[in-house]
């Protein structure tokens, strides 16, 4: 896995899963994208998008034209570009790379998370906006139930899924989590970790561990903690 960071805080990931080829998930900015692909000979042949806020999509069309790369991702009406809507339960193959497609309404009505093998055999889910380390995103379009339930389900992926999310929000989100649960130490630690260098990734036993959210033990505790942090 290859993280880069773009804008101010995004995350974008891409995956090599055979020799030269790569796919990409949430290409928010074309340039840091082609920047990777340039210096390590790598050929783009496969876009992800987990939903269609511009900070995640903003690169896609330009790098199709200038890769002719297939893009795959939920809810044309608001992803330009797409050659391939998926839903729920669906599978997507990238070579030696296979991911199922998981709807995780709450961020925006259609998010969808990425949860497979990336190419060689690491288990990975592409949280887009959905599950941050130490956090999760804001309900804009969807419930506070909605939320929870893609929360719910991302959690009973296997404990050592690499988690790969949208944004480095993780100092804040940890900050806020001793709010929560000041006596954790597993969130004192990740935030110790998280202020030395910026953590790129997270695993979902980490995050039930460590993440406030995941860890709310209902839907109501789960709405009244993320109103707190829309706050904070
Ligand atoms: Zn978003």
């Amino acid at each position: 896995m290859i993280t880069v960071k773009a804008f101010e805080d995004n995350f974008i990931h891409l995956g090599e899963y055979e020799a030269g080829k790569a796919w990409v998930v949430d290409p928010g900015e074309y340039e840091a994208v082609m920047d990777v692909l340039k210096s390590r000979s790598l050929e783009l042949t496969t876009v992800l998008v987990t939903h269609h806020h511009w900070d995640h999509v903003g690169g896609v069309l330009k790098l199709k034209e200038h890769t002719g790369c297939e893009v795959i991702g939920p809810e044309a009406s608001l992803v330009k570009g797409l050659d391939r809507i998926v839903r729920d339960g669906e599978c997507v193959a990238i070579g030696s790379a296979r991911f199922e497609v998981m709807a995780t309404p709450g961020h925006t009505r259609t998010s969808v998370c990425y949860c497979g093998t990336e190419g060689h055999g690491e288990q990975v889910a592409l949280t887009g906006d959905t599950l941050f380390i130490g956090g999760c995103g804001r309900l804009l379009e969807g419930s506070g139930a909605q939320m929870y339930e893609s929360l719910m389900r991302l959690a009973r992926l296997p404990d050592e899924t690499l988690v790969c999310c949208g944004h480095d929000y993780t100092v804040e989100n940890l900050e806020f989590a001793l709010t929560i649960e000041p006596d954790n130490v597993h969130v004192r630690e990740q935030l110790r970790l998280a202020r030395q260098s910026p953590l790129c990734h997270s695993t979902i036993g980490q995050e039930k561990l460590s993440n406030v959210f995941l860890r709310a033990g209902s839907v109501q505790e789960f709405a009244r903690r993320r109103k707190l942090k829309d706050v904070f």
